[in-house]
């Protein structure tokens, strides 16, 4: 019932015994904000930057982004906002941007120029993005995020123009956070995350993505079902790659979040426990009962589940572990 949520809303995300986990929205459209806000979201995890180019003629500038930006931002009342920058290619089809800059060419969209590959080709794209999450940030806690790393290369030559862009504003002069917002990175690739401890160099956070990262460990598009048995974010393999890159975080002592679909579904949240996350950012909608199923576990009973689903043979195993449990 709504008094039931109204009342979930003011509890703490926290186990039986007390290991505290945040909860964020995942945002792709502006409207879905008095939403999210009364779902008891601790901040955006994840905002979906493509809305701000769809459905447009020309392509938004600085000032026209900053003040979208500055909205949210506003409207999450110091609570931290994640602004992802875009992700565009593969699936993810932009028509103002088809104009500025056709898409090659490609025999698999999915395995070429997308998210940050494309970005760091079109640096001027990135710089105008950059300037404004910037800006907005002088309306509160921003952090910026790239998506589809699966080199350490891409985020130092990100990093190089984000100094240059900070220094811009500041010699003009700009009003924008007084600290430089964290820069971090979607794992969503097996490189990236098979390489966490060394990303995690240049990375300020983590965050997980399993939609496309189950898609890219287990070759199988992400459009298909899962009654295919091809296509689970629930696949062992798939949960040894959130683990490693959980456990890279913890040591190089840098925030970790999963964002993908699976951080939505509440039958999951326990496993995720286990497995080492602490922050989960997805739909608004779900918070309520992912924080349900927080509150009814002990982290002891998570860590069980996840070291036995680790070793499971596949992902109708973990299934059975996760009812059993
Ligand atoms: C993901 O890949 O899991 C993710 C959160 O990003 P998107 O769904 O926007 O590709
Ligand atoms: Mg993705």
């Amino acid at each position: 019932t709504r008094r039931a949520l109204t009342r979930l809303q003011r509890l703490p995300a926290a186990t039986r015994d007390g290991t505290a986990v945040s909860l964020q929205a995942n945002l792709e459209l502006p409207f879905e904000l008095p939403m999210i806000a009364e779902s008891g979201a601790h901040g955006i995890g994840l905002l979906r930057s493509e809305f701000i180019f769809m459905n447009r003629e020309i392509l938004p500038d600085e000032d026209t982004q900053t003040e979208i930006y500055q909205n949210i931002v506003e409207a999450m009342d110091g609570d931290p906002v994640t602004i992802r920058v875009l992700d565009w290619g593969s699936d993810k089809e932009i028509e103002a941007l088809s104009a500025y800059m056709p898409l090659h060419d490609e025999p698999n969209p999915a395995l070429g120029l997308r998210g940050i590959r494309l970005l760091l080709r079109h640096p001027a794209l990135l710089e105008t993005q950059l300037a404004a999450i910037l800006r907005a940030g002088a309306a509160g806690p921003v952090r910026i995020m790239l998506p589809m790393v699966s080199l350490a290369a891409e985020i130092l030559a990100t990093r190089e123009i984000y100094d240059r862009v900070w220094k811009r504003l500041k010699r003009k002069g700009v009003r924008m956070a007084a600290q430089k917002p964290p820069l971090g990175i979607m794992v969503e690739t097996p490189a990236a995350a098979l390489a966490a401890r060394q990303l995690a160099k240049y990375a300020d956070f983590f965050a997980i993505g399993t939609n496309d990262l189950t898609m890219y460990t287990l070759a199988a598009d992400r459009g298909l079902p899962v009654g295919s048995k091809l296509y689970d974010p629930l696949e062992p393999v798939v949960l040894n790659l959130i683990s490693m890159t959980a456990r890279a975080a913890a040591e190089a002592k840098i925030s970790v979040s999963l964002c993908g679909e699976l951080a939505s579904r509440h039958q999951a949240a326990p496993l995720l426990l286990g497995l080492g996350i602490r922050q989960l950012s997805m739909h608004g909608n779900a918070i309520p009962r992912v924080k349900r199923a927080i509150r009814a576990v002990s982290q002891t009973q998570c860590d069980d589940m996840a070291v036995a689903a680790l070793a499971a043979p596949d992902a109708d195993a973990v299934r059975d572990i996760i009812r059993e449990a």
